[in-house]
């Protein structure tokens, strides 16, 4: 049975997306360009990522596959982050001021189709994060942009309507959330390896980004020296102060918890830790953990018992 266009355009995606979790299932946090260049559909190749461009159209395609953003060292401006919209959703600005550039175009039509989208969002040199599903819920002319859904449940969202402060607080909290996740959990698995700082465990599935600063804090960065990867026995544990770690990159277990006798995964998972070195740190002194974010997070953990 013959599928119509949009319906093609549409299961090319799908199928991109498929292809993205899949890797990331066997561990995969991040791509480079040629890697996005071995997508197949229909047994031919098709990537993912444009070379040149901001934005990915294949040839024979009405509307735009894929958007990236390009790394920029920390200071230098981030061209992705246009800001929020009075309804808490994320808006992407136009390429150019001419509304009908190749690349503005493309994203009309994934607009009007309401096609997903990729954003690869780059988070080192040549290194990209996935963020999908994106899509383009609106455009704002007169402000040269397009209104961004990150997420199937953010196409709810009344777009341009103020609501609520506390609903727009949530919605807010949730686009920034997942506008940097993708990024900070690549950025900081590449730093230690995808392995947990405090015991090295290595399976990417159990393993989180965990913040020291929180990421509801005003100064909770989404950046790695603001991160560890630790497994979730670890995360859970460093969230509920059963442990800190010191400035020094030192477990400290907490004095009750170190008392009680119970079965292998207490005694070796947590107690043996106490004192001991984290287990692995990033080689390279800018993903290390900020020695401020340690120093003020240990003496919250202190100050908790
Ligand atoms: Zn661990």
């Amino acid at each position: 049975m013959a599928i119509s266009p949009v319906e093609r355009e549409l299961a090319i995606r799908l199928a991109a997306q498929s292809w993205l979790g899949a890797q990331r299932a066997q561990g995969v946090e991040y791509w480079t360009q040629r890697a996005l260049e071995e997508f197949m559909f229909a047994g031919e190749k098709l990537p993912l990522m444009d070379r040149q461009r901001g934005i990915r159209k294949p040839a024979g395609m009405a509307a735009a596959l894929s958007i990236r953003t390009v790394y920029r060292r920390e200071g230098a401006e981030r061209p992705y982050e246009d800001g929020l919209g009075v309804d808490g959703l994320l808006r992407y600005k136009w390429r150019g001021s001419d509304p009908d550039h190749a690349e503005n175009r493309a994203l009309r039509s994934a607009m009007t189709l309401r096609l997903p989208l990729i954003w690869f969002y780059g988070f080192a040199e040549g290194l990209y994060a996935a963020n999908y599903p994106v899509y383009l819920l609106a455009e704002e002319q007169e402000h040269q942009q397009f209104v961004v859904a990150l997420g199937e449940d953010q196409r709810m969202v009344d777009v341009g309507q103020e609501a609520d402060p506390a609903i727009r607080a949530y919605v807010e909290r949730m686009t920034r959330q997942r506008l940097h996740q993708p990024a900070f959990r690549a950025g900081v698995m590449r730093a230690y390896t995808s392995k947990c700082a405090i015991c090295s465990f290595r399976h990417a599935n159990l393993l989180d980004a965990a913040h020291i600063t929180a990421d509801a804090h005003a100064e909770g960065d989404p950046v790695t020296s603001n991160g560890l990867a630790l497994c979730k026995i670890h995360h859970g544990a460093y969230d509920e102060n059963i442990l800190g770690i010191r400035p020094d990159l030192t477990v400290h277990v907490r004095e009750d918890i170190l008392g009680e006798i119970d079965g292998p995964m207490l005694r070796y998972g947590i107690q043996e830790h106490h004192n001991r070195a984290l287990m692995v740190v990033p080689t390279s002194q800018r993903d290390r953990p900020d020695a401020v974010r340690l120093k003020r997070r240990y003496e919250a953990f202190l100050a908790a018992h």
